[in-house]
């Protein structure tokens, strides 16, 4: 008989794990908690996004009921992202009380995903609500090239945060999208500098998410070239090392540091996938590069009970697609699918 549990909603009902049909299991929750950002980062954003209507958001609390619905049934790590999460509003509240997840043991990791910009204000805070680790994006550390690529950026704004994150306690992984003619000469500063405080650099490939003034293809640099490249001037120890997502590492002898590579173009890892992704407006995709996806806002408001959403969440893991069919070339000009990585969350 399955196990269960009962509930301050006043039911009972089965705990079973969330299983895909690949048999993936479901267990790491990524919550977009705004579709705003304060950067307007050439490869993610248009430059005149239309942004949500505030009345279409979840409130804190809906969010917070959700993901604890995730985490009863066996979601294990959560990663607030956004747009830029820590420009919601309150955000700070709903850090606070996801954090009893963490107390209780059910959630293993609560982390977050941020531009830094906001950091230097709440790397206090977060700490306090028990994270650890939290990913930085940086793909520059030339105020110039922060600038143009941000639209208007200042780039001493995230290294301030940085340096709070770091006091605080918090270890800081940056993530830097690689891409071509930009940050290419630039990486082997990036991982020298990240190295040198002790964080890790993890590089990204860029996908082809959402309609964007320039052509994908003129920002494409697979990893895999720049991985050769690394190679002729540093050694490179593949390592066994995970964090539960996609990257693949390996130990940079000469800096000590480790660099993570994320490949979604040249090498999929759709196989491992153990992930959903959940927007402000309570839409769950199940895959970041395809369109399917399931309404679980209307399920939500419709029942205090979890049992509905309960419900749309199990269809839409039954429908979890293989994988993604990402392609970048001339002849593509098409996103793969017509949302902005700011809409589903990074
Ligand atoms: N604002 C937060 C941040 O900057 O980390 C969280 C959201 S942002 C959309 C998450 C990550 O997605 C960032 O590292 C960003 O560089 C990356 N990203 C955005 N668009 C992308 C794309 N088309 N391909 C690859 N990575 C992308």
């Amino acid at each position: 008989m399955a196990d269960t549990t009962v509930l301050d909603r006043g039911e009972a009902r089965p705990t079973l794990p969330l299983v895909d049909p690949f048999a993936r299991a479901i267990t790491y929750l990524r919550v977009s908690v705004t579709d705003r950002c304060d950067l307007r980062c050439v490869y993610c954003m248009a430059e005149d996004m239309h942004f949500l209507p505030k009345r279409d958001l979840l409130t804190l609390e809906e969010l917070d009921r959700l993901c604890s619905v995730f985490i009863r049934r066996g979601v294990r790590k959560l990663r607030i992202t956004g747009g830029e999460p820590l420009v919601r509003r309150d955000i700070m509240r709903l850090f606070g009380s996801l954090s009893r997840h963490l107390d209780s043991g059910a959630l293993e990791e609560l982390t977050l995903t941020t531009n830094g910009t906001q950091l230097a204000r709440h790397a206090r805070d977060l700490a306090a609500c028990g994270i650890r680790r939290i990913n930085v994006s940086l793909d520059t550390l030339s105020p110039a090239t922060f600038r143009t690529l941000t639209r208007w950026g200042d780039l001493d704004k995230v290294l301030a945060g940085i340096d709070a994150a770091q006091e605080a306690g918090l270890a800081v992984k940056i993530n830097a999208v690689a891409l071509k003619g930009v940050n290419e000469d630039e990486i082997p500063a990036l991982m020298e500098w990240a190295h040198g405080r002790g964080m890790d650099l993890t590089l990204i490939e860029v996908m082809p998410l959402g309609e964007i003034e320039p052509a994908r293809v003129d920002q494409f640099l697979p990893l895999s070239l720049v991985k050769a490249r690394l190679t002729e001037r540093y050694t490179l120890d593949e390592l066994d090392y995970r964090t539960g997502g996609p990257a693949r590492y390996v130990r940079v002898r000469e800096t000590g540091g480790r660099l993570g590579f994320i490949t979604p173009m040249t090498h999929n890892f759709c196989e491992s996938c153990n992930r959903v992704r959940l927007t402000c407006t309570g839409t769950l995709y199940m895959c970041l590069g395809q369109e399917d996806a399931a309404d679980l806002r209307t399920p939500l408001r419709a029942s205090m009970s979890d049992g509905p959403v309960e419900e749309a969440i199990e269809r839409a893991i039954a429908r979890k697609p293989r994988g993604h069919d990402f392609v970048i070339d001339r002849r593509r000009r098409q996103p793969a699918v017509g949302r902005h990585m700011s809409v589903t969350g990074g």
